[in-house]
């Protein structure tokens, strides 16, 4: 239904901060980019809706990071794999004694994690400004750059200038608002399902892997959620826990079952997630106790501040990947990061599919520079869950440590484009790659940075 419209007076608003680089967003993407960024020399403010970093990981519960390796070797380097070890450094000694060498499903200690994301932007100079909310942009006459972003918050309504954007919200606000033609989900614009991941504490992992061995159950507990769904225990749909994330031995994070029909940006479908998704979890929580021995005194200490969101915006860049690149494993002179991670597509309602296609181990495909560069706009990134691909490929770029390189790749190309006040597309691909190896990034075993006029 609709009531109409109202037409807003014209209003002037304060310039709150100049700034080189702002980036939009807290999430893997954001931190990266903005750590980059500044790292790169660029004068950098990170704006986040919320009171902390760390996106869907802290946000919305998300468990666990996917891998870093093709199950062989490392693929996702520099500043992620820097900050996923920060973590674990920071968190308790039988923590870090049992991850101190896991890189592939990393359990997430949010409350950790959260302040290990503080003093790493920090540290790096990075300008922070939380509980604010970017609801535009302002466009350069010819529109084709953005000079800068209109921002809400406790005080008020404000201007921020700025010489480049990344767009980290994992939804592509600020493309959008920038007017970059993007795709969302489908072409029906189905999209695939949230979940509401949550925090289980005073459960007894001994007893819950005595029960396992017991009744050759797998750890994603398919015989007894199949029972339970059997018995009217628990709604139909995904027959089987995506995740346990044992942050210790009495605290688990969870990530079951799915809500469905919900658009990451519509308000009133994010309300409706909330709600169905709190429902949700408590009959998981009354599951837990009456099927899973170890679980019986579970307490539900969290759950997410918002829905988990898997698929909203792709935007259209000057790339598209797709799940053509990714079946051949292809790779890209402009490439600015490699990606092993499974297809990983969920069911878009009770009744559907979920499809999952792999890599053979040690095989990796490239990520092109272009694939952040949005259409039309010379002065913003996008990197993260809105990145340009195809559905397919979305379904496996989308995960934190992707979102991680792929931010890192933007940060440090803002921060040379601001050396020689380029755009983004003319930033130098070679320079770019150079840059992303010193600091770490990994692009492959037989890569080597092209010359310059090969690019
Ligand atoms: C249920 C579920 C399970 C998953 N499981 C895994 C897993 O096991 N491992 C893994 O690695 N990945 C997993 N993923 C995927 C992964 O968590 C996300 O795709 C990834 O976090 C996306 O990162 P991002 O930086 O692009 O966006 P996000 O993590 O979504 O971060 C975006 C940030 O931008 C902020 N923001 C958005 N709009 C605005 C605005 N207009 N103004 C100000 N701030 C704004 C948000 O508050 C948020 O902090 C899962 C996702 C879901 C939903």
């Amino acid at each position: 239904m609709s009531y109409g419209q109202v037409t807003l007076p014209v209003e002037s608003i304060p310039v709150s901060q100049e700034v080189d680089v702002v980036v939009i967003g807290g999430g893997a993407s954001g931190i990266a980019a903005a750590i980059s960024a500044a790292n790169n020399g660029a004068v950098t403010l990170l704006v986040e809706q919320r009171g902390y970093m760390g996106g869907m990981g802290t946000v919305s519960l998300v468990p666990a990071f996917c891998p870093f390796t093709d199950k062989e070797k490392p693929i996702i380097r520099g500043i992620g794999m820097e900050l996923m070890e920060r973590m674990k450094h920071a968190c308790n000694a039988d923590y870090r004694k049992e991850y101190e060498h896991t890189l592939d499903w990393v359990p997430i200690d949010p409350e950790v994690l959260k302040r290990v994301y503080d003093d790493a932007a920090t540290e790096s100079g990075v300008a922070l400004l939380y509980h604010t909310f970017v609801y535009d942009v302002l466009l350069s006459e010819d529109k084709k750059s953005i000079e800068g972003i209109i921002v809400v918050n406790k005080t008020g309504r404000s201007f921020i200038r700025c010489r480049y954007v990344i767009d980290a919200t994992g939804d592509a606000d600020i493309a959008a608002m920038a007017g970059v033609p993007f795709q969302k989900g489908d072409e029906q614009g189905e999209l695939q399902p949230g979940s509401m991941c949550y925090l289980l504490a005073n459960v007894d992992r001994s007893k819950f892997h005595r029960f396992l061995e017991e009744t050759g159950d797998t750890g994603q507990l398919h015989k007894t959620v199949e029972r339970a769904i059997t018995d009217g225990a628990l709604p139909e749909g995904r027959k089987s826990i995506s995740g346990l994330a044992w942050v210790n031995d009495y605290l688990v994070g969870v990530n079951f079952g799915h809500v469905f029909g919900i658009d990451g940006t519509k308000a009133e479908d994010l309300t409706r997630g909330a709600i169905e998704g709190r429902r949700l979890a408590e009959r998981q929580l009354q599951f837990f106790r009456a099927y899973v021995p170890g679980f019986e005194k579970a307490h539900l200490v969290a759950s997410g501040e918002q829905v988990g969101i898997r698929e909203t915006r792709r935007i259209q860049g000057d790339y598209v990947l797709t799940g053509d690149d990714f079946m051949e494993a292809r790779s890209f002179p402009d490439d600015i990061a490699r990606n092993a991670y499974y297809i990983d597509i969920h069911l878009a309602n009770s009744k559907g599919n979920m499809t999952f296609t792999h890599l053979p181990p040690g095989q990796s495909h490239g990520v092109p520079y272009r694939v952040l560069l949005p259409v039309g706009i010379d002065n913003l990134w996008v990197p993260g869950r809105a990145a340009s691909s195809d559905r397919a490929v979305q379904g496996s770029l989308r995960v934190m440590p992707n979102c991680f390189a792929m931010g890192q790749a933007s940060g440090t190309a803002a921060a040379l484009a601001l050396r020689t006040s380029a755009k983004s597309r003319d930033v130098s691909v070679p320079q770019l790659q150079q840059l992303l190896l010193e600091q770490h990034a990994w692009l492959g075993e037989d890569f080597t940075v092209p010359a310059a006029d090969e690019a």
